[in-house]
């Protein structure tokens, strides 16, 4: 990305998110005998990552270069980097894939990315291999959880990245705003499966602790699940503190107690918002009162087993001082169970096509776009989402509700669990703290009295 996708600070560009998406690709096509090198753009300029191709001695090559683009946010990087590839070599042949921004829109896409070779639109694991020869198999076909290792030795510089280990794909729970809304949940890998791909990736870092991030868009194991997990992680001498997203209505206590011995130290909440209003317009749950009662079950579940939590908040269209309110006091309910939260408005991704359907939605609740083109020209449209909260508004509400409940200590302990460099150390933050526009942080610097 040219820039980190929410707030620009020093300490925003120090966050890693490995692509596991690329790296199943990279994998397959290692296990189909190729040699494979998955090199992240990160926050460094298109020309810096060409000119690390060229001292691999990787490009300029008769094989094709295979760019996944995971996110909208990291769309002009790609236009960038494409223009640059033809234009330094010509003859070069530009593969592009990432489900998420090439599947809305093809035709789209193709407008702003002329120099691709070719646009793949969904899951590539079955045809990747196809994608080396000159008549590649462009079918969208199905590509469930793979059950294969990834393997992060083809990732350069691995070892600062925290490892993924794919548990399940899909969720199809049709919250409104989710790209995931309509695609069908996978059954969840088996739980011996999952452990022994967690020992192999900790082979692959030479037997030195690592926090993988379980994979999945809604983590759903039950209790005889994380049983049998905790049972194959202590027959193997595991030790691995590992993280995961969920729903909150998706995880029973009981399960909760038996992944926290299986290692669960960190979960994802998508909480989203304790309104009752909000919670039907997202169409997050039909029942509020039965979704946070389930809340309130699993977050104290968490905090008797020792699981920290960071929720998920979305402030939504139509929402109000009302709404808001209801959504904070909630949560200063359930302080004590809150690790911390991440905080933000809600965004519509994708091209016309696909943002359409989400606009008209939400300006009937009251919402309407900052930029009615943006959606032709980046994918990504901010909102004001209503007469109480302009963009503006709703992201200073954003950062309020952030430091309310995290802290510096809070906020480096669950960024360095996953997303800071490995070696990264407390100095290292608190020396980025220095560089950053206090402004933009979303924690705050005192402790609260
Ligand atoms: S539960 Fe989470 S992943 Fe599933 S549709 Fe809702 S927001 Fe998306």
């Amino acid at each position: 990305m040219l820039a980190p996708k929410k707030r620009d600070h020093a300490l925003a560009r120090r966050q890693l998110y490995l692509n596991y998406g690329a790296l199943s690709l990279a994998t397959v096509l290692q296990l189909q005998g190729h040699e494979t090198r998955l090199i992240h753009g990160e926050h460094y300029t298109p020309d810096a990552t060409l000119m690390q191709l060229r001292e691999f001695g990787i490009f300029p090559s008769r094989h094709p270069i295979m760019l996944s683009i995971p996110s909208f946010y990291a769309l002009t990087w790609a236009q960038s980097f494409c223009q640059l590839v033809k234009r330094t070599d010509p003859e070069a042949r530009v593969i592009v894939g990432g489900r998420w921004v090439v599947g809305p829109d093809p035709d789209w896409l193709r407008g702003l990315l002329p120099e691709a070779d070719v646009l793949v639109e969904g899951m590539a694991e079955p045809i990747i291999g196809s994608l080396l020869t000159s008549s590649p198999d462009l079918r969208k076909l199905a590509a469930p959880t793979p059950g294969f290792t990834l393997n992060h030795l083809l990732v350069q510089g691995h070892l600062r990245y925290q490892p993924s280990v794919e548990a399940s794909r899909g969720c199809g729970m049709g919250c409104k705003f989710c790209e995931e809304r309509d695609i069908k949940l996978d059954r969840i890998r088996a739980p011996s499966e999952l452990a022994h791909s967690m020992a192999l990736v900790q082979e692959q870092y030479g037997g030195a602790d690592i926090h993988p991030y379980l994979q999945a868009s809604m983590f759903a194991a039950n209790a005889q699940w994380g049983e049998q997990l905790a049972t194959t992680v202590s027959e193997l001498g595991l030790n691995i503190e590992w993280r995961t997203e969920s729903r909150v209505d998706a995880l029973t206590p009981r399960a909760v107690a038996a992944l926290a011995r299986a290692g669960l130290k960190v979960v994802d909440l998508g909480l989203e918002t304790a309104s009752p209003a909000q919670i039907v317009a997202m169409k997050k749950a039909r029942d509020p009162d039965r979704y946070l009662a389930s809340a309130s079950k699993l977050l104290a579940a968490c905090r008797e087993n020792g699981v920290r939590v960071k929720a998920n908040i979305l402030l939504y269209a139509g929402e109000t001082v009302n709404t808001f309110e209801e959504t904070r006091s909630w949560l200063d309910d359930h302080a004590s169970c809150i690790s911390g939260v991440s905080v933000g408005p809600v965004i519509a991704y994708g091209p016309p096509k696909t943002a359409d359907f989400l606009l008209e939605d939400w300006e009937r609740l009251g919402a309407h776009p900052v930029d009615p083109l943006s959606k032709h020209v980046s994918g990504i449209t901010h909102m004001h989402l209503s007469k109480d909260f302009d963009s503006g508004a709703a992201e200073a509400a954003s950062l309020n509700l952030s430091r309310r409940y995290m802290d510096a200590d809070s906020y480096f302990e669950l960024k360095s669990f996953s997303y800071y460099p490995r070696d990264y150390t407390r100095a290292d933050f608190d020396q980025d703290i220095e560089r950053s526009n206090l402004e933009k942080l979303p924690f705050r610097l005192m402790a609260r009295h």
